[in-house]
């Protein structure tokens, strides 16, 4: 078989510290909150939970359960047709464990449920609903599924009160039907975002791509001047990191100076903000980054 890459330098990463990461995590406990930032084991814990230099923490936790109804070929997470039914009580009770735990900034993402008529977007809406009614000044950005790109869902969390519609293509177009699901794809994407900002020109749009599936810079410029062409406010770029033996490999760790050098093109393409980096994920400081670049 082929050999798997050795980890460069730039990805071995510290254990989280931080005065405020320790508070933040000492109080999760208590809350009975899944996030996906312990759960995924993500390097950015301690800059995201700490909150770093103006001190906004983020989190992002996950709704609708563990289980998906697609399985991504760069993905983890669990795959079932028929995941177990929905907890009605969720939106409530996250929404009031958030506003204890006391985050400023807060991403809700989910599973892809193909097997709910709304793919789940009521749930999410009702989450945001009690957040904002029970913290008005809480950031709240959804991570949403692509509903399949039905239009109602898309409305209905547009104009739930969310700060910001997040929404991954994941990878550059063209390898969008070898590292997604298939039921997923790229346009459709693309629309999903156009979609949530014509329903809500006031909520900010936002997508993420990984790299190092082996794409070319060509195709890494034309990814992001379709989103930028979609009305999609901010980026993020990180590095693909393969789960397990039996997902996708990486084919390149991209370094550092070249994720930098994206940061620039998004810039000069206009994204409001652009977070790019071998270790950013797709809310990666998300908090630090609005309130610098959207607020001020
Ligand atoms: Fe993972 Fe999302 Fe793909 Fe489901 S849709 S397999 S959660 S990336
Ligand atoms: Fe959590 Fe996302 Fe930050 Fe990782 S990048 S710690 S998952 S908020």
């Amino acid at each position: 078989g082929v050999k798997r890459l050795r980890l460069p330098p730039w990805l071995k990463t510290n254990f989280p510290k931080g005065e405020n990461y320790q508070r933040i995590k000492s109080n999760l406990r208590k809350l009975n909150l899944n996030t996906v930032c312990e759960e995924a084991k993500c390097p950015n814990i301690g800059e995201c939970w700490g909150g770093g230099e103006n001190r906004t923490a983020t989190a992002t936790i996950m709704l609708m359960g563990d289980t998906c109804t697609r399985g991504c070929r760069f993905c983890s997470v669990k795959t079932a047709r028929k995941p177990p039914a929905l907890d009605p009580d969720e939106p409530v009770n996250t929404a009031r464990a958030i506003v204890e735990w006391g985050l400023d900034y807060i991403v809700l993402t989910s599973v892809d449920r193909d097997d709910l008529p709304d793919g789940g977007a009521n749930h999410f809406a009702a989450t945001v609903r009690h957040l904002k009614k029970e913290a008005p000044e809480l950031l709240v950005e959804c991570l949403t599924p692509d509903f399949l790109g039905d239009i109602s869902s898309i409305e209905i969390l547009a104009k739930s009160g969310l700060d910001v519609y997040s929404h991954n293509v994941e990878c550059v177009r063209d390898f969008s039907w070898l590292v997604r699901d298939p039921r997923a794809n790229f346009d459709q994407s693309l629309s999903v975002l156009r979609s949530a900002k014509l329903a809500n020109p006031s909520v900010l749009t936002k997508s993420s791509i990984m790299l190092g599936f082996g794409e070319t810079d060509e195709q890494v410029k034309q990814t992001l001047q379709e989103l930028r062409d979609a009305d999609v406010d901010c980026v993020t770029l990180g590095q693909y990191m393969q789960p397990t033996k039996r997902h996708m490999k990486v084919h390149e760790f991209v370094t550092p100076a070249k994720f930098k050098h994206w940061e620039t093109v998004g810039q000069q393409l206009g994204f409001l903000y652009v977070a790019s980096g071998p270790l950013v994920r797709s809310s990666y400081k998300a908090g630090e980054y609005f309130i610098r670049n959207v607020l001020q």
